[in-house]
């Protein structure tokens, strides 16, 4: 099948046409960067009223782009959550609309769960496979079992791990979004290893995660450096930071991985998506783990990785394979766990 893929969860407005063998016919992202830089993080506000400017816009390019236009769609998905709601709600209205005009199928579709099948969208990795999901808002293990199966192995207890990174870099003044600005300053490093900085849960029996003492740890460093630290020492910082986060998510999925293998001994692989998964330090970090464990290591390519449509019209072409579609009454989900048995644990995350 042939699907258009709507996503306004967060600071991106995106459209894609993705057609059932895995070619993206078209997909076109819209960063709303300049709309949210002045304060120093994303405002639910300006982002909804930005993606009802330009979504219909989007949508018309990325139909014109695909050549298949309205005419070769067989459904329609759209984000229906987690997220902002103002946005999700924009994106789903839109996607509704197409769908009773043109007597098409509507698909709702969870924001994690475009992401945590991308890497079935561009290497076409077979279930089962051990995920482990690093986003803005998300920093969780999961045993991916099917489309709609997920079963949590761990969480973060504090912070998400894209937000480490971008609160860490406005502590260190580098702006927004910090993922892609540390990613850089670290690779400035001259001394690499002139700060040492803890490692989150290391040895711990779980696979849960927690970023927010490591943040409090920039600050304590950022503080000693002076209102306004030299390039050099924000360089140094950045990559001790990023050998912090590496070391903790290296030991999580270690433990992960023992537990995955006890649930599915023939699962093959080692996932990572989200926007924290573009980072190359990371990435070459978790393909060394996964090597040594015997298993592949896949991660999307940088541009699949953080939000994009493609995810999303994806994830409608392997729901609507199944028949699982949507009434067109279907509410927006602010807040929608993928696996709904591990969000009644203590410290649930969406
Ligand atoms: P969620 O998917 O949890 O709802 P989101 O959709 O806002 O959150 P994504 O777009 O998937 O998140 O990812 C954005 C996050 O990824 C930001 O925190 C950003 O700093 C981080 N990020 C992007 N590129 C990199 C990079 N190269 N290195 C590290 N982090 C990165
Ligand atoms: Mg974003
Ligand atoms: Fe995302």
């Amino acid at each position: 099948p042939v699907v258009l893929g709507i996503e306004t969860s967060c600071d991106e407005t995106a459209a894609a046409v993705v057609a059932g063998d895995g070619t993206i016919l078209s997909s076109v992202v819209l960063s709303q960067l300049d709309d949210h830089a002045p304060y120093g993080g994303v405002v639910p506000e300006i982002a909804a009223r930005a993606h009802l400017h330009h979504l219909d816009g989007l949508v018309r390019r990325a139909l014109d782009q695909s050549g298949v236009g309205l005419d070769g769609l067989d459904g329609v998905a759209a984000t229906a959550g987690p997220g902002l709601i103002g946005g999700v709600m924009v994106g789903v209205m839109t996607a509704k609309a197409i769908c009773a005009v043109r007597g098409l199928p509507f698909i709702a579709v969870n924001h994690l769960e475009g992401h945590a099948l991308t890497a079935r969208l561009t290497e076409g990795v077979a279930f089962p496979y051990l995920l482990l999901l690093v986003s803005g808002g998300h920093c969780q293990l999961l045993a991916v079992e099917g489309v709609g199966r997920y079963r949590r192995l761990g969480t973060t207890i504090d912070d998400a791990v894209g937000e480490a990174f971008d609160k860490s870099a406005k502590l260190l003044g580098l702006g927004y979004p910090g993922g892609p600005l540390m990613e850089q300053a670290a690779q400035a490093a001259r001394d690499p290893g002139r700060f040492d900085l803890p490692v989150p849960m290391k040895g711990r029996p779980d696979c849960d995660f927690s970023f927010s003492g490591l943040k409090t740890a920039v600050r304590r460093h950022a503080e000693t450096l002076g209102g306004s630290p030299a390039p050099e020492d924000v360089a140094d910082l950045a990559a001790a930071f990023h050998r912090a986060v590496g070391d903790s998510l290296v030991d999580r999925c270690g433990r992960a991985i023992g537990r995955f293998r006890a649930l599915h001994p023939d699962g093959r692989a080692l996932v990572v998506a989200g926007g924290v998964a573009a980072n190359r330090y990371l990435r070459a970090r978790l393909s060394a783990l996964a090597a040594d464990a015997g298993l592949d290591f896949v991660a999307p390519p940088l541009g699949l990785c953080t939000d994009n449509a493609a995810m999303i019209a994806w994830a409608g072409v392997e729901r609507l394979r199944l028949g699982l579609t949507d009434p067109l009454d279907f509410a927006p989900r602010p807040r929608w766990p993928l696996d709904p048995t591990a969000a009644k644990a203590p410290f649930a995350g969406a």
